[in-house]
């Protein structure tokens, strides 16, 4: 993996890019991606994963891991408390986290990271994204740097989540509608406390953090307490290889499985 990434940037600086986002949606933080390029400024790292204060493997990946050498907010991870999480948390941190702060450092090329042991019916990951969830997340990246997009299948363990997921991102890739805009997604309670966590971190480096902060603070304030009353998520109902190399080139229209 770690030849792949340097093959990869090797390739995407020699065609022009100078900034390049990778979002990692695996189920396990990318220690080894966020290690490579740390202290760079030419490689955002988005991370979202499970973490449960470390205790999920590989333990690393906590909020306040941000980047070094003057290259901090280069660096974001979504560390999520618990398993089960689902389609509306993970949207609900693209919209608040990921998004704003893709759009601030404007890539001109976006590598999705694409393990699916976060997809529902993997039994390690024992998360509950949704193909219809992959498809939107896939869709929002599409639009970021002008549909240069990449997305690297690392796999997962369950081969029915594994090949329903890929499916629906391809889909996406060859140009259909994800389905469904979900606008007004509403988080769990520990799905919003991490992404209230990490704005609050983050907004040290993305100044465009601060006003989505002070929207949520007022419109979820009573959820982002202890000892008050749960939020009431409301569940969004969708219908529901190890190792591929995606290419997809919205300019050239072509999909390469490798
Ligand atoms: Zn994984």
């Amino acid at each position: 993996m770690v030849l792949l990434w340097f093959g990869l940037l090797v390739t995407m600086l020699g065609a022009g890019a100078k900034r390049i986002l990778i979002v990692d949606w695996d189920v396990h933080h990318g220690n080894g991606t966020q290690e490579i390029f740390d202290g760079s400024k030419t490689v955002l790292y988005i991370s979202l994963h499970r973490h449960e204060g470390g205790k999920f493997y590989p333990g690393t990946g906590a909020a306040h891991e941000v980047g070094s050498m003057g290259a901090e907010g280069y660096c974001v991870n979504v560390p999520w408390s618990r398993g089960g999480v689902g389609d509306n948390d993970y949207l609900f941190a693209f919209q608040h986290v990921v998004l704003p702060i893709a759009s601030e450092f404007s890539p001109d090329f976006t590598i999705i990271s694409a393990g699916f042991d976060a997809a529902r019916g993997d039994p390690l990951g024992c998360c509950d994204v949704t193909p219809s969830g992959f498809a939107q997340m896939t869709h929002a990246l599409t639009a970021l740097s002008g549909g240069k997009l990449l997305v690297i299948l690392e796999g997962g363990y369950n081969l029915r989540s594994i090949s329903s997921s890929a499916t629906a991102v391809i889909k996406v890739l060859l140009g259909e509608s994800p389905g469904c805009e979900g606008e007004n997604v509403v988080p769990s309670k520990s799905g919003l406390l991490t992404v209230l966590e990490v704005l609050k971190i983050q907004m040290k480096f993305w100044p465009t953090l601060e006003p989505v902060l002070a929207k949520l603070q007022s419109q979820w304030g009573a959820c982002a307490f202890p000892n008050r009353s749960e939020c009431n998520p409301i569940l969004l109902i969708f219908p529901a290889m190890h190792t591929i190399l995606l290419v997809k080139s919205v300019w050239s229209n072509l999909v390469v499985p490798v």
